[in-house]
């Protein structure tokens, strides 16, 4: 009897996207946007590991025009 397919026991609604630590906002929030991430400079990788600050995209999301 299942009326609904979800695999993902404890996904919390309302959060799409998993943000990375160094995310100020989830991707999409008016008034941020996506910049270089200062800790690994874009590559993604810090010393042959994913980087803890994006999360291994090479971008976090920042507040933008002096929010
Ligand atoms: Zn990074």
């Amino acid at each position: 009897m299942a009326t609904s397919s979800s695999d993902k026991p404890n996904a919390p609604t309302g959060t799409p996207k998993p943000m990375a630590p160094g995310d100020q906002a989830p991707e999409g929030t008016p008034g941020t946007g996506e910049d270089v991430c200062p800790r690994c400079g874009g590559s993604g990788r810090i010393g042959g590991s994913a980087c803890p600050e994006c999360g291994g995209r090479g971008k976090i999301v920042k507040g933008i025009g002096g929010a």
